[in-house]
Order: C-alpha cells, then sequence, then structure tokens
C-alpha cells in the first residue's frame, strides 16, 4: 500500500449515504431521480448505459455541481454544504480527463500536488515517486504526457487522484478505450484504492463490475433500478434465466411471448436469453444467469426476483 508520513488519518471506515438527490438541467432533462443509496468503503460500481446520469451524479458527489434536492453524507461531512472539506479527501477522475500533452508526467503530477497543497518539496517529491511506482509509469516519468497511450493516460489520472491520499475517490468510466491488458493492469489499482476508501467506478460495461465490485447500483433514465452485492443478485436470478438458439425470423414472436433480456449472434443465430419462473418448454434450457441478464433485466423492466 500507498502511505507517506504527510497525511496519517485515523482510518475508520467511511459511508457515503445520498437521500433523495434531484436533479433537472436547465434544458428539461431531468439527470437524477430521487436517488438514494448508501456506499461503503470499497468498491462501488454504478453501472448504466450512455444518459443514465452516471456523470451527473458523480460531478455532483465530488461537488463539482449542484442538485436541486436532496443531500449527500460522507462520514461526518455534508457533500453539498461544505465542499472545501470534502475536497481535501477527494480524488476524482473525470470521465474526460484532459492532459498537457507537451508535459512530462512526472512535472505535472509533481505540479499537481502543490496544488494539492503539498508545499513540502521534499515531502513532495517522495509522494511524486511513490505514485509514479504505483501506477507502474516511473519509468515513462520523463515523457510527454501526448505520447502516452490511453491506458498509460488513465493511469496517470488515477496517479492525480490519488495525490492527497483521498477517502473517497470517484472515478467515470475509466476502462472506456481502454485494451484488455490496460483494462486489466487498470482494474488491479483500483482494487487496491478500495481497502482503504469509498471507491465509486462507473461503468457501462458489465465485466467491470462483476470482477470488480462488492457492491453495484444500476441506474437508467436518472433512477437507480437496483442496488445489491452483485453475487447475491445473481444468486436470486438462479433457475430462472433460459436460453435457446432461435431462427432470425422468430426473433420478434420470442420477444411478444417470453420477458427477452438478450439477444446475441452467435454463429450466425440469435441465442436468446429469457427470464421465466418455470420451465417454459420449446427447447428452452436453463443457463446460469450471468450480470449481464441482471443489468438487462432491470434496463429493459422486466420483472425481476428480488434478493430475499
Ligand atoms: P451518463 O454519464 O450516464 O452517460 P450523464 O449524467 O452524462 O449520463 O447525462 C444524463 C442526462 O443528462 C443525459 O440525457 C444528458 O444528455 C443530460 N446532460 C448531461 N449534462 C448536461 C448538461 N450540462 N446540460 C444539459 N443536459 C445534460
Ligand atoms: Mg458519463
Amino acid at each position: 500500500m500507498f502511505h507517506t508520513t504527510y497525511n496519517l488519518q485515523t482510518l475508520n471506515p467511511m459511508q457515503l449515504t445520498i437521500q433523495n438527490l434531484s436533479k433537472t438541467y436547465p434544458n428539461g432533462v431531468q439527470a437524477l431521480k430521487n436517488v438514494n443509496l448508501e456506499i461503503p468503503t470499497g468498491m462501488f460500481g454504478l453501472l448504466g448505459p450512455n444518459g443514465a446520469g452516471k456523470s451527473t451524479l458523480m460531478r455532483t458527489i465530488a461537488t463539482l455541481q449542484e442538485a436541486d434536492e436532496g443531500s449527500i453524507q460522507l462520514g461526518e461531512l455534508d457533500v453539498l454544504r461544505q465542499k472545501s472539506e470534502v475536497r481535501k479527501i477527494l480524488g476524482y477522475l473525470p470521465q474526460e480527463f484532459g492532459v498537457y500533452p507537451k508535459v512530462p508526467a512526472e512535472i505535472l503530477l509533481d505540479h499537481l500536488a502543490v496544488l494539492k497543497g503539498i508545499t513540502n518539496s521534499r515531502e513532495r517529491k517522495e509522494v511524486v515517486q511513490a505514485l509514479l511506482h504505483k501506477t507502474n509509469l516511473y519509468q515513462h516519468r520523463k515523457k510527454n504526457l501526448g505520447g502516452y497511450s490511453g491506458g498509460m493516460k488513465q493511469r496517470f489520472g488515477i496517479a492525480q487522484a490519488l495525490l492527497a491520499n483521498p477517502r473517497l475517490i470517484i472515478v467515470d468510466e475509466p476502462t472506456a478505450g481502454l485494451d484488455p491488458g490496460e483494462r486489466n493492469r487498470f482494474h488491479n489499482l483500483l482494487v487496491e484504492l478500495g481497502e482503504n476508501a469509498v471507491v465509486i467506478l462507473s461503468t457501462h460495461i458489465v465485466d467491470d463490475v462483476k470482477e470488480l465490485c462488492t457492491a453495484m447500483a444500476i441506474i437508467n433514465h436518472g433512477e437507480i433500478l437496483m442496488t445489491g452485492n452483485p453475487i447475491e443478485t445473481l444468486k436470486s436470478m438462479e433457475g430462472k434465466v433460459w436460453k435457446k438458439k432461435v431462427n432470425k425470423a422468430d426473433l420478434e414472436s420470442y420477444k411478444q411471448k417470453y420477458n427477452v433480456i438478450s439477444d446475441k449472434m452467435i454463429s450466425g443465430s440469435p441465442v436468446i436469453h429469457i427470464l421465466n419462473e418455470n420451465d417454459p418448454g420449446e427447447g428452452f434450457i436453463s443457463t446460469e444467469p450471468n450480470l449481464e441478464d441482471v443489468y438487462f433485466s432491470h434496463i429493459f423492466n422486466h420483472k425481476v426476483p428480488q434478493p430475499a
């Protein structure tokens, strides 16, 4: 773990509590509708399609945007009022993370550390070196950021987000655009962070959540559709997901008749997953539910069994 002497805090477990949070943009789009969430220390996945309201929620938690209604509590802090207190313990990686292309990573990180209030130069050097090591960028520290790959830029984004030893870390769609190797390295980095902080990760990629998060929420059209532990949620769907390879021409009629939660082309024919309490017959076979089934069940608003 990354520890320095400059900011030893008592590491009580933190919790983020969001109550009745709503936001309507001036153009009339209601981006958040009465959002309620309890987010404990650890990795929390906020899963939803594009336009669901993820970035709006994350910018609001990150004190960068006002809500119309509601409250956010982080430990003892009232997030919407005590903004500067929150910023001291916040690490935020926005969805669009711009870097100055002509500046070497090490120099920019040092500069950002000054802005974060690490004014002692010896201490700052220690912090910067440690973060470059932690994010595997040490050997590339003299390189200009413009020459970094997507994965390296995202890791630099995490390095800057970690400058103040944050207790609340918000990363907005960090794996979009990364290749599988870069994505893996990035995931490993995130997992370590969840040990001492509330880490909120937004994504539209179901697998990101399955692999990383102990708790999750699904959001769509500004509404939280479900919250829970990914594994328990999967259990609650066990025995209720059925699959069948069908003819393309029959796809529509299956959609009329059943709760089709997904259809995927597999070697030229659609394979559908349906949600059904009992064996529907007709050649359907039972299949292990996956997180994608959970996701699409909620996004398409099918009746989903709730965990007991
Ligand atoms: P996500 O991050 O899940 O893709 P966003 O929070 O970016 O969702 O957007 C939620 C909704 O709010 C979308 O319909 C989007 O078009 C709209 N929206 C986002 N930002 C603004 C803004 N600054 N002004 C007006 N509408 C916005
Ligand atoms: Mg977004």
